[in-house]
Parts: structure tokens; sequence; C-alpha cells
């Protein structure tokens, strides 16, 4: 039967008077890849922070990895347990190669030895299927696209068990998000949960086994991809939102 990776029950966050998360609850199974989709600050990204304690935990509720509460518990504890992220905007080292950030990006999340770091990095950049010979160039010499696979290279450092992604899609042209959506299927069956916060609809509809749909902090709907984009709550709250 299903195997619970993380489990979320009634997980809240409030920012003084608003209520970005209210009472979210969801069970992510090992080994899928569980969508997230909700109109605008409907509070997708509040519930990524909540989860990994980047930056706060939760105002109220319980976050639960591997059957363990994590809710509390400081954000390299969590990074280090297994539970990985990238973020929307991602924070980049522009006079760094791919592979020293890499190397950074492995110390910091797993507190390696450099001699482990700088395998990890590599490692991580043949998952990504990086170009090796653009590796040794300045990032800011490389393509969005390649900017996308150092993002994600970097959750992947510490070889996470959950990578967790915040609109990876944006800014990447049409066939990029078809490179995209083969790499994460790929690092998928490579044995990584992924939860994947996403606005470009057709990678989420294509990769999800299951969909949540958030709206003003509550969930609005969860289930099937298929029946999801059926449900007429939906439709309306992408199109009022
Ligand atoms: P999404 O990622 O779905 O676009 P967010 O989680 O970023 O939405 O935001 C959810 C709601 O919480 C929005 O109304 C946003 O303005 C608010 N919010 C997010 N972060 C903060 C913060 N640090 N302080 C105050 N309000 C915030
Ligand atoms: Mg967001």
């Amino acid at each position: 039967m299903s195997d619970p990776i993380i489990d979320v029950r009634d997980a809240t966050k409030t920012f003084g008077g608003l209520t970005a998360v209210d009472r979210v609850s969801f069970t992510v199974t090992r080994g899928e890849i569980f969508g997230i989709a909700g109109p605008n600050g409907s509070g997708k990204s509040t519930l990524f922070n909540l989860m990994t304690g980047i930056p706060y935990g939760p105002t109220n509720g319980e976050v639960r990895f591997n059957g363990e509460r994590i809710d509390g518990r400081p954000p390299h504890a969590i990074a280090r347990s297994g539970l990985c992220r990238t973020f929307q905007k991602d924070a980049e080292f522009p006079d760094l190669s791919a592979i020293e950030t890499l190397q950074i990006s492995a110390v910091y999340s797993g507190g390696q030895s450099a001699g482990q770091a700088l395998e990890n990095a590599r490692r991580a950049i043949d998952r990504v299927q990086f170009d090796e010979a653009r590796a040794h160039m300045p990032s800011s010499e490389l393509s969005v696209y390649e900017k996308k696979q150092l993002m994600i290279a970097s959750a992947l450092v510490s070889e996470p068990s959950v990578l967790m992604l915040d609109e990876p899609a944006s800014g990447l042209t049409k066939p990029e998000i078809e490179r995209l959506d083969a790499l994460l299927v790929d690092v998928n069956k490579s044995g990584v949960t992924i939860l994947l916060i996403e606005h470009v609809l057709s990678l989420l509809l294509s990769v999800s086994e299951r969909l949540l749909v958030l709206n003003q902090g509550a969930i609005l709907a969860e289930g099937l991809p298929a029946d999801v984009v059926r449900d007429p709550a939906v439709a309306e709250a992408y199109l009022g939102g």
C-alpha cells in the first residue's frame, strides 16, 4: 500500500492578520511526483517555507518526514535529513563556476569534506546532464536553462530523498520546458520523491502523479491531475483569481 514520506497536518502560517497557509493537510507517497498549483499569492511558496523551515516553520500544525516531526527543527537539520529545496529566485554566485557552486553547496548542506564535496558536485553535474565543458566557466555566462540545471544540481548535491522545486520552469522556452520535464522524470526514477510547485500547467500535468491546488491559503482540490483540472472550483479560482 502507500508509503508516506511526508505528512503535513493542519499546517498554518500567519503573517500578522494574514493567513497565508490555512490548515493545509496532505500526504506525499514515497517515490511520487506530487504537484502543487494555485493562483499567485495562494500560499504555495509559504507552504514550502514552513515545511523546510527556511526561513520559518509553521505557526500551527505538524510536518512529518519519514514519520518524524520536523517542524521546529533548524533548517540545516531538515536539509541534512534529506528534504532539499530550490527557491523561486535562484541565488547564484555569478563569478563561480557550476562545479565551484556545487562544491560550496555540498559543504554547507551536507557538512562534507572538500574531497567528498567535489565528488558529490561531479555526481550532481552528471545527474542533471550538465555539459561538462561548461561546468568550469563563470555561472554568469550560463544560459537560463543551464542556471536551472545548476539550481536543481545544488539541491541534489547532498543526495536528498525529497526534492522540492518552486516554479522551476519560469523563464524557460517550450523546448527547454520539455527538457526539464525529462530531467525531472529522470531524477524521480533515480529514487527521489519530488514536490513540484509550477504555474506552467503543461509541465505540472505531464509529470505529476497527484495534484494539490491551493486557493487563498487553503486546499481547493486534490487528486489525480485529470480529475483536478475538471473540477469547476479550480477553473473558477484561476479565472477569478
Ligand atoms: P504563492 O507562492 O502561491 O504565489 P506566497 O506563499 O508567496 O504565494 O504568498 C501567500 C500570501 O502570503 C500572499 O498574500 C503574500 O503576499 C503573503 N506573504 C508571503 N510571505 C510574506 C511575508 N514574509 N510577510 C507578509 N506576507 C507574506
Ligand atoms: Mg510562490
